[in-house]
């Protein structure tokens, strides 16, 4: 007998039909059929003309479409008698329960076929984690037209005001001020849904390179530096030596950045941000932490998907996407990390990256530069 594949003499003869027609030995299945379908990566099921399970892969077993001998599910029951009637191969989409317990239900993909011998044969295919796939690229595509609409529709109303306040020279200094600010709104939402999209698509880095994180950390704070003059905040940055990993340069600083940029988005003004790297062990720790808003804990999982803003008024007043936690996210998962998160309400929050750090002895002269 192919691996994997199992024969129900039981059934049968509890059915009182002979069996000498199931041996092992003699199985009335054409020679072959079995060492096809171990090969194809669907689950597969053969019936004879009782509706008995005479064969099954494993799987069949374990995703709970066959117990005992026979079809767990009446629709597959009555497809394989169709198929049965009619001769026709059928194929087509059920929706089942996964089991007789709770909610959860199982996307199956199914193709059914008699065989010249007479049995029908089954073939399926476990949809569930693809459908749900596409589902998430559907919402994201639907969210990103949905965050588009706002400024264009934004830019198209104040282009129109300017033409109006034409004569008018301060009304069109005045629009012409807030046309920049959408301006640079979608340019940052398009930029970063480029970066989210890139991140998604590549789930390990390509070439990873060893990065002095205490650099990168120094040079997101920079970057952020202007936004938070304007409110007197100041952010300070501390480092340790030996702070570093393998990976992307570019990538670590822009996650550090939209953390620091949150940090002072979040903060009151006047209220101080701090940046801490070190080594500890095996890890680099970057440590982002505010006195700000804080998030509350039911939505502390939340905030790193993406869109997802505690208080959308206020997000798109500081020019927030919702995007900048679930970039952070993607980027510490393609270098290995983790990030964790602790916040409390009106009292601020701190967010720690950690990455498996790079073994000095591994560096030798490769050392990157300070
Ligand atoms: P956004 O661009 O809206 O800031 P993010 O993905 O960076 O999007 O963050 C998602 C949400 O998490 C924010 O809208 C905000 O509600 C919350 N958040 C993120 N960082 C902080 C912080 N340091 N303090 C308070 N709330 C924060």
């Amino acid at each position: 007998m192919t691996a994997g594949w199992s024969a129900r003499l039981r059934r049968r003869d509890r059915k009182g039909q002979d069996l000498v027609t199931m041996s092992l030995d003699a199985p009335e299945l054409q020679p072959g059929v079995e060492d096809v379908l171990a090969v194809l990566r669907s689950i597969g099921i053969v019936l004879d003309d009782s509706d008995a399970v005479v064969r099954s892969t494993q799987a069949a077993v374990q995703h709970g479409l066959v117990r005992e001998g026979e079809l767990v599910h009446r629709d597959l029951v009555e497809l394989a008698r169709e198929v049965r009637r009619s001769g026709e191969i059928r194929e087509t989409e059920l929706d089942l329960p996964r089991g007789p317990l709770g909610r959860g239900r199982m996307v199956a993909h199914v193709r059914a076929a008699r065989l010249s011998t007479g049995h029908v044969l089954l073939l399926v295919d476990d949809r569930t984690h693809a459908n749900r796939v596409d589902e998430v690229r559907r919402d994201f595509v639907a969210n990103v037209s949905h965050e588009l609409k706002t400024p264009v529709g934004g830019l198209v109303l104040l282009a129109e005001a300017v033409q109006d306040a034409a004569d008018d020279p301060e009304a069109v200094h005045r629009f012409a001020g807030r046309m920049k600010v959408e301006s640079e709104r979608l340019t940052r939402l398009v930029k970063e849904i480029v970066d989210l999209s890139r991140l998604q698509v590549a789930d390990t880095l390509t070439e990873p390179v060893p990065v002095d994180v205490a650099g990168a950390a120094a040079d997101a704070a920079d970057r952020c530096r202007l936004v938070a003059e304007g409110k007197g905040v100041e952010i300070t940055v501390t480092t340790g030596d030996r702070a570093v990993v393998y990976g992307d340069r570019e990538l670590l600083t822009t996650a550090i950045r939209n953390l620091v940029d949150n940090a002072v988005a979040y903060s009151d003004d006047g209220a101080p941000v701090r940046v801490t790297v070190e080594r500890v062990d095996d890890l680099v720790q970057v440590v982002v932490s505010d006195l700000g808003a804080g998030i509350p804990q039911d939505e502390q999982d939340r905030v790193f998907e993406r869109f997802y803003r505690v208080d959308p008024a206020r997000s798109r007043s500081t020019g927030g996407t919702g995007l900048g936690l679930s970039i952070v996210k993607h980027v510490v998962a393609n270098h290995g990390g983790e990030v964790r998160l602790w916040s409390q309400t009106g009292q601020g929050s701190t967010f720690t990256l950690s990455f498996p750090a790079a073994a000095l002895t591994d560096l030798g002269e490769h050392q990157p530069r300070p």
